[in-house]
């Protein structure tokens, strides 16, 4: 920038136009070539666009992420506390000869205390009431089950493969197992001393905004593609009621981030929403992370977008939100640039050469140039701030606004 100014004055100079002409030249190209409209287009935009996103209650951790989430192409979403509620209801509680639902439900509560899982919520809600005996030595193994001893005897709550890694024997109750998995259901066996002794089935009701979040996923050419570790029959039946092509059931954690890997091989960009400890190596590996209201503290601590309100429809408004953002910030380059281009020569004298010679001699043209081209790029980020995400109807959005104001 110095050295056009100083080169254009020393060829003004050469030419003969004396000191006054090229040093008012000099000035002049060093006025409009300063790069602060340049400086302020991507700061601006992304803070406008992170105000914006505020109000649909989606907090950006960081600035590239906003930029980052722009260009997502696909959407990895967890089923349980994404896709559904992930407040499940107990439906059945199965128990073996000899037993009542009572005591698989006061053991299962036993063991599911310490959890944060959503069925383990299930489990204590429905135990309300009932004499839960204490335990030592709590574990959970995240995409499996928990386990626990109480009064001396292994007690484990978990689906099938979590039995199979304990070697519990399933052979009394698997029957009943497929049939309630079935029918769409959830199921953990209880097992006891490693035979299991009961099941508890539970079901998650699908989102009623789901479906739309896909439709707007699907309209901005965004694959969606569904990974639980919950059973095929549910993970199946929840697909179809949301119109998710692709799934993946039976998945561990470990699952869900290789998912993530072998989506990045393909150059895909990739965003993973979840809420659970299983979820977080996921959020963690994707491109974004995006973490829905009321996940674990893990899984919000691993994600690199949190939202705020519940409505999975945020989820297409962030990404929206993400593009909006960059083509603000690539009109804003565009147009700070094309200020420069445009007035440099025109201070460096081309007017005089073109026979304009009262152009010339204008360092405050030139300084009211340079304060427009900071006003455009201003007001084009400030349009940002009115930009409305078509993913979220008004209603929810005055909600949010509410929510926020609260
Ligand atoms: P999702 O991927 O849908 O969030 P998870 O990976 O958390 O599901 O869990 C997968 C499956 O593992 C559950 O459907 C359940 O059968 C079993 N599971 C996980 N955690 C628990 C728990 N705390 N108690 C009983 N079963 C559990
Ligand atoms: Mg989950």
């Amino acid at each position: 920038m110095i050295l056009t100014a100083v080169a254009c004055c020393l060829i003004w100079l050469i030419a003969g136009k004396g000191l006054s002409f090229s040093l008012t030249v000099m000035v002049s190209v060093l006025i409009i070539a300063c790069p602060c409209a340049l400086g302020l287009a991507t700061p601006l935009a992304i803070i406008v666009g992170t105000g914006t996103a505020a109000r649909y209650g989606i907090l950006y951790k960081t600035a590239a992420v906003l930029e980052g989430s722009g260009s997502v192409d696909t959407v990895i979403l967890d089923k349980t506390g994404t896709v559904t509620y992930g407040r499940p209801e107990v439906t059945d509680v199965v128990c073996a000869d000899g037993l009542t639902e009572d005591r698989i439900l006061e053991l299962a509560a036993s063991a599911e205390a310490e959890s944060q899982h959503p069925v383990a919520a299930a489990v204590m809600r429905r135990a309300e009431g009932l004499s839960i005996p204490g335990r030592t030595g709590f574990r959970s193994v995240p995409g499996e089950g928990v386990a626990c001893t109480i009064d001396g005897l292994e007690t484990a709550v978990g689906n099938r493969r979590f039995m199979e890694s304990l070697h519990a024997d399933t052979s009394g109750l698997d029957r009943t197992y497929d049939g309630l998995s079935a029918s769409g259901r959830t199921c953990m066996f209880v097992a006891r001393g490693g035979t299991a002794i009961g099941i508890i089935a539970v079901s998650d009701p699908v989102r009623p905004e789901s479906p739309e979040a896909v439709r707007s996923l699907d309209r901005m050419g965004i694959s969606a593609v569904m990974i639980t570790g919950d059973n095929s029959h549910v993970t199946s039946r929840v697909a179809d009621e949301t119109g998710i092509a692709e799934f993946r059931a039976d998945a561990l954690p470990q699952d869900k981030l290789e998912a993530v890997k072998e989506l990045q091989v393909l150059q895909r960009n990739v965003a993973m929403v979840g809420d659970g400890i299983n979820d977080s190596p996921a959020l963690a590996q994707a491109n974004v992370g995006i973490a829905v209201a009321g996940g674990t503290d893990i899984a919000v601590g691993a994600a690199d977008i949190v939202l705020m309100n519940d409505d999975i429809r945020t989820v297409p408004a962030a990404l929206e939100i993400g593009r909006a953002t960059v083509r603000g910030i690539r009109q804003n380059l565009f147009l700070a640039f094309i200020y420069n281009a445009v007035c440099v020569p025109v201070a460096a004298g081309l007017p005089y050469l073109l026979g304009m010679a009262e152009f010339t001699h204008m360092p405050m043209l030139a300084a009211a140039a340079m304060a427009c081209s900071s006003l455009s790029v201003t007001a084009n980020a400030l349009r940002l701030g009115r930009f409305r995400p078509s993913s979220v109807p008004e209603m929810s959005r005055r909600a949010s606004r509410t929510a926020s104001r609260a």
